[in-house]
């Protein structure tokens, strides 16, 4: 019997998916993108190289494996179009083994002069966002205008349905926004230009992987951004603007939920945010262990290169996730980050009035006014990077995981222990053991 996998970020992304997701790909015939979009950045390394990715699946590594783009997606088909130029340039077989689903709405000039128009008139309280029109064209897909990727194959329909967005959207633009208006000539140009490298990827997602599943296919999908960056679960209004909670796999694929059988929560052993937002157990990270977890860790954005704000792990917060998500195991990762360090914090709870709390609040307003509770560990001296075996893991190290599945209240499933494929230590593995 197939059996299906979710792989999902625990906090507010970049919590190292991609790794996982490559890993686990091994034991899967399809890898599933289910919400965002280019925003998302996974980065891979693979016997020392290094590959970026935004949007196609992480899956596309291994050769011979199915990659699924979900409705839930917002494409943008310039950037999809250049990540497959730069993958195929490098000797990876993509148009064969990618399928796009026919309801994802796209990303088109004026969503992404709409985002950097937005966050400049923001000033102070911007969200910090990526900048690639994703809030835009989800608030297109709920507003009922989308333009959708099937849109593409009817140009006159695509061209009317442009006018009409672009009348609108460039009249806000000029009138609300102070910004430049986007050509719609160029825009409809452009994009009728892309159709015949587009459409032979065109396909009804939902049918090929209820298919692919019923023949006994494994499938695994492939989380983007995190739990806390979901924009009903997460620190709002300080969120990206999908769902990126499990239970979004099955409506941005179109499965039902009873197809997914195991949901791996991936969580570094520390926090990081980029972009703004209440964020309890962070640290000032020009200085002391914040400047240690930055400068080892590398906490840069993949996508935008910004210095990532880092701080202690936090235990409240992932005690929400394990409940927004319904996590069967945890897979840890940057363990080697905290090689070296005297000691250890773990936040455990919050103060807030007076009060003490021991889970992150769903309220982003409640966030705010938390003062962490610290637990102190010990730390270990040792090199972990590479390690195989739990039991080879300094015994501190392995105290601090078991604290962590404890106070989480969730097993161990995977340490990841260095950023190659092979620099990973099982405890359960996803799609062979049912889990707790
Ligand atoms: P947007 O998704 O570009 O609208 O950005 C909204 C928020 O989500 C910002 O704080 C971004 O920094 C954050 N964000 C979006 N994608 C990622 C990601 O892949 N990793 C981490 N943060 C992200």
């Amino acid at each position: 019997m197939a059996r299906n996998v979710i792989v999902v970020g625990t906090q507010w992304g970049d919590e190292g998916k991609g790794k996982v997701v490559d890993w686990l790909t091994d034991h899967a015939q399809g890898v599933v993108r289910f919400q965002g979009g280019h925003n998302a950045g996974h980065t891979l390394v693979i016997g020392g190289q290094k590959t970026a990715l935004q949007l196609v699946p992480s899956g596309i590594m291994r050769p011979g494996t199915a990659c699924y783009i979900g409705n839930g997606c917002v494409l943008s088909i310039p950037d999809l179009l250049r990540e497959i130029d730069k993958l195929e340039a490098a000797g990876i077989e993509v148009v064969s083994r990618l399928k796009i689903s026919e309801s994802c709405p796209l990303i088109l000039p004026y969503h992404v002069a709409l985002d950097l128009a937005r966050e400049l008139k923001r000033g102070s309280a911007k969200i910090g966002t990526t900048g690639k029109g994703i809030g835009p064209a989800y608030e297109d897909k709920v507003a009922r205008r989308a333009i959708r990727v099937a849109d593409l194959l009817k140009p006159d329909v695509f061209a009317e349905k442009l006018k009409q967005n672009m009348d609108y959207h460039n009249f806000v633009l000029e009138n609300y926004l102070g910004a430049e208006p986007v050509s719609y000539k160029k825009t409809l140009d452009d994009a009728l230009a892309m159709v015949p490298r587009v459409k032979p990827l065109i396909a009804d997602i939902s049918s090929a992987l209820n298919k692919a599943y019923a023949e006994g296919a494994n499938l695994l999908f492939e989380g983007a951004q995190g739990s806390l960056l979901d924009v009903d679960h997460g620190t709002y209004p300080y969120v990206t603007s999908s769902n990126c909670v499990a239970g979004n796999a099955a409506a941005g694929s179109g499965i039902g939920p009873g197809m997914l059988h195991y949901i791996l929560g991936i969580t570094k052993v520390y926090t990081t945010r980029v972009g703004a937002g209440p964020f309890p157990s962070e640290l000032d990270t020009t200085v002391g262990i914040g400047k240690h977890l930055s400068t080892v860790g590398m906490e840069f954005g993949t996508v935008t290169g910004r210095p990532r704000r880092c701080g202690w792990f936090d235990a409240a917060l992932l005690r929400r996730s394990a409940q927004l998500n319904g996590l069967t195991g945890l897979c840890l990762t940057k363990l080697d980050v905290l090689d070296g360090l005297e000691t250890i914090k773990i936040c455990v709870g919050y103060k807030v009035d007076g009060k003490v709390i021991d889970i992150f609040p769903s309220n982003a307003d409640d966030v705010v006014r938390c003062e962490p509770i610290y637990e102190e560990m010990p730390g270990w001296k040792e090199n972990t990077i590479g390690t195989k075996r739990f039991e080879d893991l300094p015994q501190n190290a392995q105290n601090y995981i078991h604290r962590i599945s404890e106070l989480v209240g969730r097993p161990i499933a995977m340490v990841s222990t260095g950023p190659d494929r092979e620099e990973t230590l099982v405890l359960q593995h996803p799609f062979k053991e049912a889990g707790q």
